[in-house]
Parts: C-alpha cells; sequence; structure tokens
C-alpha cells in the first residue's frame, strides 16, 4: 500500500478503535489493485484464496463503519466494496439489474459539468447546497441489453 494511502487508513481505522491487521491490510491491497470497480466478496477471494470467508466478512464490515471502505449495494442486495473516494479519486459507477456486474466510470469534465448544472437546477428549486455528489446508473451491461 502506497505510504499516504496507508497513514490515511490508520488514522481513520484508530479513529474508530481499530487497528490495521495483516487480514485488513491484505483487503485493502485487493481493493486498491482493482482495475474495474468494486468487488463482491468471492472476487475478493478469487485474489486471495487464502483468507477465511468469515474474517473477509468481519473485517469488510469493519473498515465500512471506518470509513475506509464504501459498500456499492447491487441489484438482490448483492454487496460490491471498493476504497472509500478520499484514498481513490472520485468516479461513477453504472450497475447491471440482470446480472449485478458494477463497474467504474471515470469523472471526466464533461460528466463533472452536467452533474453541477443538475445541483445548480436543484439549488434554485430547494435552497440545496451541494457539496459532493455520488452518482450510480442503474440499468443493464452490455452483455445484457
Ligand atoms: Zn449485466
Ligand atoms: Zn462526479
Amino acid at each position: 500500500m502506497p505510504r499516504g494511502l496507508r497513514e490515511t487508513v490508520l488514522t481513520r481505522l484508530r479513529r474508530a478503535n481499530q487497528r490495521l491487521t495483516s487480514n485488513r491490510e491484505a483487503l485493502l491491497e485487493v481493493l486498491a489493485r482493482s482495475g474495474t470497480g468494486p468487488l463482491t466478496i468471492p472476487e475478493i477471494l478469487a485474489v486471495r484464496p487464502d483468507l477465511a470467508v468469515s474474517s473477509v466478512y468481519r473485517n469488510l464490515v469493519v473498515l465500512e463503519q471506518a470509513d475506509v471502505v464504501h459498500r456499492v449495494v447491487a441489484q438482490g442486495g448483492f454487496a460490491h466494496y471498493e476504497l472509500v473516494e478520499e484514498l481513490t479519486e472520485h468516479h461513477h459507477h453504472v450497475v447491471c439489474s440482470n446480472c449485478g456486474a458494477v463497474e467504474d466510470v471515470p469523472a471526466t469534465a464533461t460528466i463533472e459539468r452536467s452533474v453541477r448544472e443538475a445541483a445548480r437546477q436543484i439549488a434554485r428549486r430547494t435552497g440545496f447546497k451541494t457539496q459532493r455528489h455520488r452518482l450510480d446508473l442503474f440499468g443493464l451491461c452490455q452483455r445484457c441489453a
């Protein structure tokens, strides 16, 4: 894990009265290396078959509560895990309602401009000042469409 990332993780875990155990570090490394998007528990176990399923479950709960890991829930309550955006970079997701696949979509300047414009319209109507956003699109992936 890069030093800066490790420091932030340590701070957040300490704040939650938790430690960075070797199993938690292994989990975070798998999530940090995922190139395509958030991973399911079976996908994590495919990378690290040496980890016990029950400990993966327990540690993901701890890491989520410590605000280190974010859970994306797809159709049928199928959970996918990724590092929180403060530890990676801002991006969006597409979530397939048929097969449950969740993929990252880069937040391009054009998309961000459109989202800011949407936020401005909402502010005009409601007075709500948007500070950040999360954009998950639900539908059918290329394979399922
Ligand atoms: Zn699909
Ligand atoms: Zn965005």
